[in-house]
């Protein structure tokens, strides 16, 4: 890479790169990773450091993927092509694990340099050939040996050396250079963390941690270097979403009161409240008694008994008036929510609140009516799926938005629904147990509130994991099972990851990437198991039908309509049973390959069964070896029903992206060193000294840096991301 810089000018981390670096430079950086400031160059942090006396393994790349390796030249040699004229340079390394194969077409005089003994760094695509792997065309850069016989050779031996994340285009060492050439007059860096805060953290000054991140001299720099700027990463994401609470806590909302209406309600209820309930209520009246918008999370088991709090903070808002908005994932679930409101209600309580429902499937006239109660105020409650937001609908007083499954909505659709009130109070619900790392980080500025225990009087599930690789025999015993629970009148759900052999259901099942090596194994599938069933013996008077996301949503909900009503005994399913449906009358749940979902996904599958009086069974059927990380989550779910142990699991299991989903993943939220999978104590931290932080200077007029370092890592994208939270 060709660079340039200009004597006097001043190079600041919102300098552009190509006033340091050249056109040329600074466009290739553009082009590979969209950088365009010296800021951004400089938290391009090394993925790992290697030592010039290590070799490293490209046995764990994939073929196709970019490799880096540390290795050393062991023969090279010279041959002529068969088809062509021309000649290929054939140079064998060694990497950690074996020889690795470096092909040149035509470029004899590498020759030259790349001599047996010399060690370098090696960067190219993995191929195979003749079934050996090799790079053809990698760039290199070989460590340059003479500086060993000066006396700093021990140092320079000992200095790791930084790998970054490279493309294709941009190798590794060419980053360093960049790197190397922007630090070399980078000015005095802004320390975004107040100077009481750094002391007692020991952390470097920002210009240090940056030098000694990318120019570590021993292994200790790097890793304080680390420490110091992972820190700042977390202090800062938390100071902005403190700051966003306490703007969003500002705003002026109509306080809700409990009153008489409440306690009424709360009287005519059929069981008393757990005590879980009764907190989670008292901090959701302490919220909406505030003139301020409440924004809180309720998460709870399935079953827990989060909708019946929700139903209470309704009514408490309809003593004032106000109306409250439902907002529920699928036109099933919306008419769950809405039976079990009227329900819950009661006869005189239904009356009053006018209860209706609003989704797109509703005949015309229906539609009209609802949208008429909703805007006049008649009704209190308006419960409905993405319908809900249209433009057509319209509230008198929106005083409350109820989100139910908070992870099926988009951030944009919960802010199209509060626009329509006037800084409405804000409850989500989510049956996802989050664990408090990720609530931090993801919902840090929404209070969570947590129901852990389960009303009592609920049927256990027992949960066994039927592994065909150990004993293909039990597989017959599962329909066993089935039928039996069948035979007794009960309903069961037939779980299977894909709609056909060649249709996954693609947005839900885990993607086993990790497992990518294993053969390809066809997964049970919607197309072969409903056959499959409705020829055994046991289970020929069972009315079995199959319900997945490639149904029209009116046929989805036809059968489910029908299975909740007992009309169907099995349904043969994919994921789209996962949210919420209730049938009491379902008891067991048979997952057939078990291990394509994710742990908490698991957990709340099984969900489904035991909700009524009788006792629920869940069969997780896996082909996987005992041992394998598939294996070890079937296992988990099997082992424990606390869906918080299971969530910890589950973050432990897979990747940070999967846990966060995409929209949330690390670089939305400006995380590139922290990991809520594994820094749960410093998020904790920051959290501490960023609340302290922000409390006593919301504009932050006193931490000028730390304002202009929020700023500037809060890319547009996420900014928005964060307002609209
Ligand atoms: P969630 O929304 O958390 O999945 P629900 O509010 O739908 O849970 O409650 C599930 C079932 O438990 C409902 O039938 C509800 O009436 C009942 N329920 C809720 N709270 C209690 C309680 N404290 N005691 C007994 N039953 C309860
Ligand atoms: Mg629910």
């Amino acid at each position: 890479m060709a660079w340039r810089y200009r004597e006097g000018v001043s190079v600041a981390l919102d300098t552009k790169l190509s006033a340091v670096l050249g056109d040329r430079s600074a466009k290739a950086l553009q082009s590979a990773f969209g950088y365009t400031l010296v800021g951004q160059l400089v938290a391009h942090y090394p993925r790992r450091y290697a030592t010039r006396g290590e070799l490293t393994s490209i046995a764990g790349v994939p073929v196709g993927e970019m490799a880096t390796l540390v290795a050393e030249v062991v023969s090279v040699s010279t041959r002529g092509m068969r088809a062509r004229t021309g000649s290929v340079l054939e140079v064998i390394i060694s990497d950690g694990t074996g020889l690795v194969t470096l092909t040149f077409f035509n470029q004899a005089w590498r020759a030259k340099d790349l001599v047996p003994g010399v060690r370098g760094i090696f960067a190219g695509k993995v191929g195979l050939y003749r079934g050996e792997r090799q790079l053809a065309h990698p760039d290199y850069e070989l460590f340059d040996e003479r500086e060993l016989t000066n006396t700093e050779g021990e140092e320079w031996a000992k200095r790791p050396i930084p790998l970054y994340p490279a493309t294709a285009k941009v190798a590794s060492w060419q980053m360093a250079r960049a790197l190397g050439v922007v630090l070399d007059v980078l000015d005095a860096v802004p320390d975004p963390i107040p100077a009481d805060i750094a002391a007692a953290e020991k952390l470097m000054p920002s210009k240090e941690a940056l030098e000694k991140i990318h120019r570590p001299g021993e292994e200790q720099d790097w890793r304080q270097a680390r420490d110091t700027l992972r820190f700042h990463e977390a202090f800062v994401l938390q100071c902005a979403l403190v700051q966003r609470r306490i703007q969003a806590a500002s705003h002026t909302s109509v306080a809700r009161t409990a009153g008489p209406g409440t306690e009424g309600f709360l009287g005519s209820l059929p069981f008393a409240l757990t005590s879980d309930q009764q907190s989670v209520l008292a901090e959701i009246h302490q919220d909406m008694a505030k003139p301020h918008p409440m924004n809180r999370l309720v998460q709870g088991e399935v079953g827990s008994g989060k909708t019946v709090v929700a139903v209470a903070s309704m009514v408490t808002v309809s003593e004032s008036g106000g109306q409250s908005a439902l907002l529920a994932p699928t036109e099933v679930l919306a008419w769950q929510h809405f039976r079990s409101i009227v329900a819950t209600l009661g006869p005189e309580l239904a009356a009053s609140m006018n209860p209706v429902l609003l989704t797109g499937n509703l005949r015309a006239a229906e539609t009209k009516k609802a949208l008429l109660a909703a805007a006049s105020g008649q009704a209190k409650i308006v419960v409905g799926t993405h319908a809900l937001l249209s433009e057509r609908v319209t509230f008198a007083d929106l005083g409350l938005v109820v989100i139910d499954e908070q992870h099926r909505f988009g951030v944009d659709q919960r802010e199209a629904l509060r626009q329509k009130g006037t800084h409405p109070h804000v409850l989500v619900l989510t049956a996802t147990p989050i664990p408090r790392t990720v609530a931090m980080t993801v919902f840090g500025d929404l209070d969570v509130s947590t129901i852990r225990m389960v009303p009592s009087g609920r049927q256990p599930i027992s949960t066994h994991v039927v592994a065909l690789g150990d004993h293909p025999n039990w597989y017959p015993r599962v329909w066993q099972r089935l039928a039996e629970e069948v035979a007794k009148g009960r309903q069961g759900f037939v779980v299977v990851p894909s709609i056909s052999p060649s249709v996954p259901e693609d947005d839900d099942a885990v993607d086993s990437s990790q497992e990518a090596s294993e053969e390809a194994r066809v997964l049970a599938s919607v197309a072969e198991t409903v056959p499959l069933l409705r020829g055994l013996p046991e289970l020929s008077h069972a009315k079995i039908e199959a319900v997945h996301g490639k149904l029209p949503s009116d046929e989805k909900d036809a059968v489910m309509q029908a299975f909740s009503a007992g009309d169907i005994d099995v349904v043969v399913a994919t994921t789209v049973i996962e949210v919420g449906i209730d049938v009491p009358n379902a008891s067991v749940m048979v997952i057939l390959d078990a291990d394509r979902f994710g742990v908490s996904q698991l957990h709340q599958l099984r969900g489904r069964v035991g909700r009524g009086e009788h006792a629920g069974v869940c069969l997780l059927v896996t082909a996987c070896e005992p041992d394998t990380p598939a294996r070890a989550r079937v296992e988990a779910v099997a082992a424990t029903s606390d869906g918080f142990e299971l969530a910890s699991i589950d973050l432990e299991l897979r990747s940070e992206g999967d846990v966060l989903g995409d929209r949330q993943s690390g670089r939305r939220s400006g995380l590139t060193l922290v990991r809520v999978t594994q820094d749960g104590e410093l998020i904790d931290q920051a959290r501490t000294y960023a609340t302290r932080v922000v409390e006593a200077d919301p504009r932050l007029a006193g931490h000028p840096d730390l304002a202009v370092d929020i700023a500037r890592r809060l890319d547009e994208a996420s900014a928005d991301y964060l307002a609209k939270n």
